[in-house]
């Protein structure tokens, strides 16, 4: 008999995206005329092309593997060293990490799942609400939990509430946790955290020897100067802190795939008998063994978004999608809606009108305007009350949006 990790079990079977699919699936059904009218907001994927430097680059990655003398088979499972050196050169430059700090993968989704590998059992994990749900699942199927009661929430993990009344930055957790999740700016809020409230969790992991997984996927939509762009701009993260990246969201690289992990050789954790080893040195052995290194032409066009022209490019897609958020906030401001986040990030967050539940919003979207939103209750219990629409989507689609939000909600 082969037994099963029964840790599958508990998780809720796709809860959130599944559910929206069946809405949509039965008002197309019952509305067939109005089906080609439907404007999906809903789910976090980019929708414009690659850059024309990232395309030129993975060509030219393609022909190199096309010649005899160029050809490359398997390559540094860690990544090549041309790109690892580009991300510090231009992403962390004066931040103290080096190249051999950085792991490139096929994803942030993988790699803020995989890291659990690393960590051993009993640990306490504090997670936001609302949360990106891979966080909570990839614990759940590697034992950290127990099981969910009947609002999604685990047992075993700490919830930390995002609202609000403290900007969707999670105040300190009054208990020792030795885990944290943050993601700043935050899917699914669109909020940024400041340099003191990162300070104040970096102090907070110090002072309690807890590690803080940073994701940090969204940081070339940052508009405010002020804001960090990585946690190792925070004294002392060096100490306690990983950060994850991916080409996804700057890039528009979710279909062709390249992030990465940034891990100071300074981070440790703990051994039962209290030795501390280095994170770095077991993600190594753990990304050397159960991964065999990112594609060549996408880690080349990777490379290609630091050039002067891939700069230029990237720098034009954030501007449509935060041209994007701006509309879009301004039109739900308009039709008397409070409105979060989306001047740091692709996420407008928006608290549904009093006594208006985010799933009854999500319906009155859906039949009423054609539109499909997330409803923040989907991202957890403290998402109850809100919705996000994402700024991913052409213009003309968002002016359409922004037309029937006046006409439906003004
Ligand atoms: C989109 C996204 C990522 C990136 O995931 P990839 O697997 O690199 O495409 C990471 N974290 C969050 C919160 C995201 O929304």
């Amino acid at each position: 008999m082969a037994s099963i990790n029964a840790n599958f079990l508990k998780l809720k079977a796709g809860y959130l995206f599944p559910e929206i699919g069946r809405r949509v699936g039965a008002f197309t059904e019952a509305n067939p005329d109005l089906a080609g009218k439907i404007i999906r907001c809903g789910i976090g994927d980019v929708t414009e092309p690659l850059p024309e430097a990232v395309r030129k680059a993975m060509h030219e990655g393609i022909d190199e593997q096309g010649d005899r003398s160029t050809f490359k088979g398997y390559g540094p499972e860690q990544g090549y060293a041309f790109l690892r050196e580009a991300i510090v050169e231009n992403q962390f430059a004066d931040l103290g990490i080096t190249p051999d700090e950085v792991f490139i993968s096929d994803g942030s989704k993988c790699d803020t799942g995989n890291i659990l590998d690393i960590f051993g059992e009993g640990n306490r994990i504090a997670i936001t609400d609302p949360v990106y749900p891979v966080y909570v699942d990839t614990n759940v199927m590697a034992g950290n939990t127990g099981e969910a009661d009947d609002k999604g929430a685990y047992e075993g993990l700490v919830y930390l509430p995002c609202t609000a009344e403290n900007g969707f930055v999670a105040d300190l957790p009054t208990e020792k946790v030795d885990l944290i999740y943050l993601c700043f700016p935050n899917n699914p809020t669109g909020t940024v955290a400041t340099k003191e409230q990162l300070k104040a969790w970096v102090d907070y992991a110090k002072a309690n020897d807890a590690i803080i997984l940073f994701d940090a996927a969204y940081e070339a939509f940052i508009q405010d100067p002020e804001i960090p762009h990585s946690i190792f701009e925070i004294e002392g993260a060096h100490e306690c802190c990983i950060e994850f990246r991916s080409f996804s969201k700057n890039g528009g690289f979710t279909g062709v795939r390249c992030a990465y992990v940034v891990i100071p050789k300074t981070v440790t954790g703990s051994t039962p008998d209290g030795t501390r080893i280095p994170l770095h040195q077991l993600w190594s052995r753990r990304h050397s063994t159960k991964f065999n290194g990112a594609s060549y032409p996408v880690q080349k066009g990777a490379a290609a978004v630091f050039s002067a022209e891939g700069k230029a490019q990237v720098s034009t897609l954030i501007e449509h999608y935060m041209g994007n958020a701006a509309l879009l906030r301004e039109a739900c401001t308009k039709a008397g809606l409070t409105v979060f986040g989306g001047e740091n990030a692709p996420y407008v967050w928006v608290q549904c009108p009093v006594g208006v539940g985010s799933w009854e919003m999500f319906d009155k979207m859906l039949g009423e305007a054609q539109v499909v939103i997330t409803p923040g209750a989907g991202f957890g219990a403290a998402g109850e009350g809100y919705f996000r629409i994402s700024a991913f989507n052409s213009r003309e689609n968002v002016e359409e949006v922004c037309k029937r939000i006046a006409t439906v909600l003004g």
